[in-house]
């Protein structure tokens, strides 16, 4: 995250219209939902989103840096709470530190969204090195069974999980393997916590997969001629932004999807994948 552009906008992708016109209807009142990776990219625009319908935010991120504090006065814009909680997701001691701050803090959890992930590209799967094989999975699903276990205490009938997945959990990406293998563990994941919680605790549990999403992401890990054209293969031509991705999670988190558990919802641009 050297190279982050908070600006989000480049020449090649200028913002397409999006007023972010999300007309908030008080769909979550009163809960408390802690993100992941929710000081940038989606995991910002998911805390925005929920602030605006009534819930105090717990956002957990890697570095002290800007963003985190431009989150906080968003979601404090709504007139919500919102606690930082920096720290390593991976780490399974810190995510009990994180969920049990949010509980005293802000009275309880209601919503988990593990949505922090990496990403490193590679041009051949011989040059993966074990170390980043390990911090990959590490970051990006290790760290929801430390979260999920931290939280399932606190979760109560009504509760919901969301996990963010990807396109590439279906469709792989040739130079993301690990990246897209850990995709897939979190789609197989989210199907099979399901099916272990929903019928005993009444706590749902769903996915979403982005597609391509124009987020401080992607101008961090890929390159000039990967940035130009991305986004560009999907039906719809044309990256997501991260506003656009909010509103699934608000669904899946409401009472709105209360007869669904164990899915995934594509926000991808019309991409149709398998599964
Ligand atoms: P982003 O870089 O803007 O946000 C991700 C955030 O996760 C970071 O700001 C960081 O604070 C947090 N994070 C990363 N590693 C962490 C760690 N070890 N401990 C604590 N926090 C950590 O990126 P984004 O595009 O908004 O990504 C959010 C999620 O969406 C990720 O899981 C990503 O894989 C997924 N996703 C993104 C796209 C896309 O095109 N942007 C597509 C599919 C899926």
């Amino acid at each position: 995250h050297q190279n982050r552009q908070p600006g989000m906008e480049t020449d090649m992708h200028p913002r397409p219209e999006y007023e972010g016109a999300y007309l908030a209807a008080g769909k979550l009142r009163g809960k408390v939902a802690l993100i992941t990776g929710g000081d940038s990219g989606i995991g910002r625009a998911v805390a925005v989103a929920y602030a605006k319908e009534g819930a105090d935010i717990a956002i957990v991120y890697l570095n002290e840096h800007e963003d985190a504090n431009k989150t906080r006065a968003e979601v404090e814009q709504e007139g919500r709470k919102c606690l930082l909680l920096p720290g390593d997701v991976g780490d399974e001691k810190f995510a009990q530190q994180a969920v049990k701050q949010t509980v005293d803090e802000l009275g309880g959890l209601d919503i988990l969204i593990n949505n922090a992930g990496e990403q490193h590209p590679q041009q051949e799967i011989v040059n993966i090195t074990t170390e980043q094989l390990e911090r990959t999975f590490r970051t990006n699903i290790f760290s929801m069974f430390h979260f999920v276990k931290a939280a399932m205490p606190h979760l109560k009938q009504g509760s919901a999980i969301i996990n963010t997945a990807s396109v590439t959990a279906y469709k792989g990406n040739p130079t993301l393997i690990d990246y897209s293998a850990t995709k897939g563990a979190i789609v197989s994941f989210t199907r099979a916590l399901s099916m272990n919680i929903v019928g005993k605790k009444g706590i749902r549990v769903n996915a979403v997969a982005p597609g391509p999403v124009w987020t401080p992401l992607i101008p961090s890990t890929f390159d000039a001629e990967q940035v130009s054209k991305f986004g560009g293969n999907t039906p719809m031509q044309r990256p997501g932004q991260p506003e656009e991705l909010a509103p699934a999670y608000v669904f899946l988190g409401s009472d709105d999807s209360s007869y669904i558990s164990g899915q995934v919802i594509h926000v991808n641009g019309g991409d149709i994948v398998n599964g």
